[in-house]
């Protein structure tokens, strides 16, 4: 029996990427002796002519789409993907060509032949990003590398090939508030990385902005890391021991400090409240995705 690989490729609005992305991965699968294949694409909510363009991809065998009812995000794409998927090996990739279709071949060798679980494309520079950006991400790493104890940084995407076993691990890990880097990291496997320089996206606009940014980051500390929590509990305890301090001198800055106090105080219940809110989610066991039609 050949070997089988699925491609999994989350697409928002990217009606002009779509068929570059398909010739340019099959030229490259195809040149992969003794394997078989399948490219899943998930429409994540698209409003241009996405779905179309896939409906007609789609007739061709080793194609396959499915499409949300309305925007889930990536994450939410990913998991699709990877429930649908029937390969021995899933890999998953961005639709503009950002995740060189050339590394495929090396990918599937170390996977298959080597020994790893997964091999994984290592991004090299940021160049095209723009500085905020790439600074931004850069800082967000180390913290969450310091916060989480866990194996993540600026480079490591989503861009790997996996064995059967751990995309069955990722699929049971099933909780909502999805953060995929924090769950590769988790699952834990043998992981080969292969170096590969940063180039721009080929066609359609970036996806994320800053707000989305953000939110990304908070979600990878909020759900790997009780490090904030902790934190006020230590913030706490020295503004105990300041507030005995002022009692002994008795200084006038006083007011200062009750506004500075509070301000701590709604910071944290703030971190508080995001926890609690993550667990509410988690707790009410909605679907990740709801899937509108596929082939
Ligand atoms: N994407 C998605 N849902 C979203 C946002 C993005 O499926 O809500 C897909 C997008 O079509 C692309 C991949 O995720 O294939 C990466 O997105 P993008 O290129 O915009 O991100 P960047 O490369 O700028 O990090
Ligand atoms: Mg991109």
């Amino acid at each position: 029996m050949k070997n089988k690989i699925s491609v999994i490729v989350p697409c928002y609005n990217e009606q002009e990427s779509i068929p570059i992305f398909y010739r340019e991965v099959k030229k490259i699968l195809d040149t992969i002796e003794e394997i078989q294949y399948e490219i899943i694409f998930i429409d994540d909510g698209s409003k241009d002519n996405t779905l179309k363009i896939l409906q007609e991809l789609s007739k061709e065998e080793t194609c396959h789409y499915i499409s949300f009812s309305r925007n889930f995000g990536k994450e939410a794409g990913m998991y699709a993907g990877l429930k649908k998927a029937t390969g021995d090996y899933c890999v998953i990739m961005d639709v503009d060509l950002q995740h060189p279709p050339a590394l495929l071949p090396k990918m599937y060798k170390a996977v298959s032949q080597e020994g790893f679980d997964c091999c994984g494309g290592k991004r090299c520079g940021r160049e095209g990003d723009g500085i905020l950006r790439s600074t931004c991400s850069k800082m967000f790493y180390k913290i969450v590398k310091r916060l989480t104890h866990m194996e993540m940084s600026d480079g490591y995407g989503d861009f790997r090939m996996m064995s059967r076993p751990m995309t069955d691990a990722i699929l049971e890990m099933k909780e909502y508030n999805r953060y995929m880097k924090g769950i590769y990291s988790f699952v834990g496997f043998k992981t080969k990385w292969i170096e590969f320089s940063n180039v721009e996206r080929e066609k359609g606009t970036s996806k994320w902005n800053l707000k989305k940014l953000l939110s990304y980051a908070q979600e990878g500390i909020v759900a790997f890391s009780m490090a904030p929590l902790k934190l006020a509990g230590v913030t706490g305890g020295l503004f105990m021991i300041f507030s005995v301090l002022l009692l002994v001198f008795q200084t006038n800055f006083i007011f200062p400090c009750v506004f500075f106090l509070s301000g701590i105080q709604m910071l944290f219940l703030y971190i508080i409240g995001l926890y609690l809110a993550k667990d509410c989610l988690e707790n009410k066991k909605r679907p990740l995705y709801i899937v509108r039609e596929t082939d």
